[in-house]
Order: structure tokens, then C-alpha cells, then sequence
């Protein structure tokens, strides 16, 4: 096998056209090194230019080689997507964090991950570049090809950054989730929310659940629901009620049955919507 560590995005793509497609990247190895690896790695944990976070005037960009624990202690994404800084906060232990990275959770592709599905509830943008040097943009969400398949050809392609807007005034942002344990544990179900407040009504809302389908899943009528409404206990019911029916979710053996995850979506979006709504307010 050969593992060559790029020091840079021309050195990475260079070995990854001469591999003739049997080069794989990797990142902080988390995911990768439980599958079988393809005989040629490339990693790219130390490209320069997939690294750093930056806030410009309009926008955000997160590099994909953030790891967790980068993206945690970020008072910039704490501030500007909150959501975001809860998800990479929670996940595995302090080494998964220490090692894995964004772009290696949203290309792992599992339907749960939790940065994938904060970065979908924040409408987040990934910019790729091919080995030809030409550059793409897609929504986080449209990069999951099916269950645990990713659409990106990690041969082919590299994930560079995560564009978000930054939180406008009155708006707030908010990551749950609910595992078995504390540490360590995957998601019977996450949920995160953007929201934003004018005046006390609510004026905008994207509401993510995960997992449900392949990809983090958008809950539509629960945020129909919101839209123009004034939060109340009245309203919470209603986003309880309307987010446990308004999808399937799957059942299993291992982890739990399929009443007790619709439960569960009701009331971690309600919580999350809640939570969001909390913090646009104060942002308003
Ligand atoms: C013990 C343990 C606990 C975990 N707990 C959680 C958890 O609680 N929540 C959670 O969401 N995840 C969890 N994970 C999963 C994992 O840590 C994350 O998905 C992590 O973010 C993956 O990032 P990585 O850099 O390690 O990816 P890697 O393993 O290096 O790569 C994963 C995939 O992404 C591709 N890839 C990586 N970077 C790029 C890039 N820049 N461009 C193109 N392709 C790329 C690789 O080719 C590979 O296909 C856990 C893992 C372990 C081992």
C-alpha cells in the first residue's frame, strides 16, 4: 500500500490523476480505516488550502479539513451557525473529534452524521475541485448518493469548503440529538434547526431530521407550520404533533423501534425549533 501525506492541493491532485482512479483521499481516517482501503491514500489533512474558517462580509467558509474539535472551539461558528458548533461538539470522544473532519463526515455519508445534518439545516454549500482544477459548488444535501454512498468520487474529486450564510440578525440556529449514552453512542435520532424571527413571528425555518432517509431530511409541513406563527405552547404541540407523522422512519432490532423514533423526531424537533427560537429572539 501507499500512503503519501500532500503538503499541498497541486501535490494531492497530482498523485490522485496518476493513480488512474485507484487513489483514494483521506482525512483524519476515522471512517476509512473500518472499510477496506483502496491500495493507494492520499492524504489531505494537511492541504493548506482545505484548511482555516473565515468569516467574509456574506458569507462563512469552513474548510473541509476542519476537524470536530476545530469547529467546536470556533467562537466564529458559535456565533454565526450555532448549530453546527453543537453537532461537533457532541460527536464521538475527544480523540474522534481530535482526527476526524467535516468534509470526512458529509463524504462518509452516514444518514445520521451529525455535522452533515447541521450543515443541511444551515443550508450549507460545499465548494469541490475536480483533478482538472475546476471548481463546483452543491448543496451539502445533494451530495449523498444513497445509503452510506456518497455522490462524490473521493478519486476524483475534493471536497475544499463549506460556504454558510452567517446568522442574520434575528436569526438562531440549534443541534440536538438523543443516544443512548452520552459519548460514544450513535443517534436514535438529531435534529437541528435555522430559524429567524421579525418582530416575535416566525419568518423563516428549515427544520433537519436524520435518520430517517439517506440524506438529513428536511421536515416540510412542520415548517409550514412555523412560518407566520407566534411561538407559543400551542404551536409546540402543533410541531410535535405535525414532525412525528409527517415521515417514515425506520425501526431496528439494535437500536429501537420504529413508534419510539417517531416519538422521538416530535419531540426533538419541538425542542430544537424551540431552542432556535430562543436564540433568534435574542438575536433580534
Ligand atoms: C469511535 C467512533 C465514534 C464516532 N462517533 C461519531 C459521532 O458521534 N457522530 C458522527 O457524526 N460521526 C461519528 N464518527 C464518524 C467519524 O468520526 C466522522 O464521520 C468523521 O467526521 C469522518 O472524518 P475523517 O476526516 O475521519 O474522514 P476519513 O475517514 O478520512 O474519510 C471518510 C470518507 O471521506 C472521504 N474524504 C475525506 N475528506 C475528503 C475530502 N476533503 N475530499 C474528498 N473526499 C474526502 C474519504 O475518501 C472517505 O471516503 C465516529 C467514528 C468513530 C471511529
Amino acid at each position: 500500500m501507499s500512503y503519501t501525506i500532500a503538503s499541498n492541493l497541486k501535490q494531492a491532485i497530482k498523485i490522485l490523476k496518476e493513480s488512474d482512479g485507484k487513489a483514494q483521499v483521506i482525512a483524519g481516517a476515522t471512517d476509512l480505516f473500518l472499510e477496506n482501503l483502496p491500495s493507494e491514500l492520499v492524504d489531505v489533512s494537511a492541504v493548506p488550502e482545505i484548511l482555516g474558517i473565515t468569516r467574509g462580509k456574506d458569507f462563512l467558509s469552513i474548510g473541509a479539513g476542519v476537524t470536530h474539535a476545530e469547529a467546536a472551539a470556533s467562537s466564529v461558528i458559535r456565533s454565526e451557525a450555532e448549530a453546527l458548533s453543537e453537532a461537533c461538539r457532541i460527536v464521538g470522544s475527544p480523540q474522534v473529534r481530535n482526527m476526524g473532519t467535516l468534509g470526512g463526515n458529509v463524504i462518509n455519508a452516514a444518514p445520521a452524521a451529525d455535522a452533515a445534518v447541521a450543515l443541511v439545516a444551515l443550508g450549507a454549500k460545499a465548494v469541490l475541485t475536480d483533478l482538472y482544477g475546476s471548481s463546483r459548488e452543491a448543496f451539502v444535501v445533494d451530495l449523498y448518493g444513497g445509503y452510506n454512498r456518497s455522490s462524490v468520487d473521493s478519486s476524483a474529486e475534493i471536497l475544499m469548503r463549506f460556504l454558510l450564510k452567517p446568522a442574520q440578525r434575528g436569526e438562531g440556529s440549534a443541534f440536538l440529538r438523543f443516544a443512548p449514552r452520552a459519548a460514544l453512542a450513535l443517534p436514535l435520532v438529531n435534529a437541528a434547526a435555522r430559524i429567524r424571527v421579525e418582530q416575535s413571528l416566525i419568518k423563516e425555518a428549515r427544520i433537519v431530521i436524520a435518520p430517517a432517509k439517506p440524506a438529513p431530511t428536511r421536515l416540510l409541513e412542520t415548517e409550514k407550520l412555523l412560518l407566520g406563527a407566534k411561538p407559543g405552547l400551542d404551536l409546540w404541540q402543533k410541531v410535535k404533533s405535525t414532525a412525528s407523522s409527517e415521515i417514515e422512519v425506520r425501526g431496528s432490532m439494535l437500536r429501537c423501534s420504529e413508534e419510539y423514533r417517531c416519538h422521538l423526531v416530535g419531540v426533538l424537533a419541538r425542542r430544537v425549533s424551540q431552542q432556535a427560537v430562543v436564540r433568534a429572539m435574542e438575536a433580534e
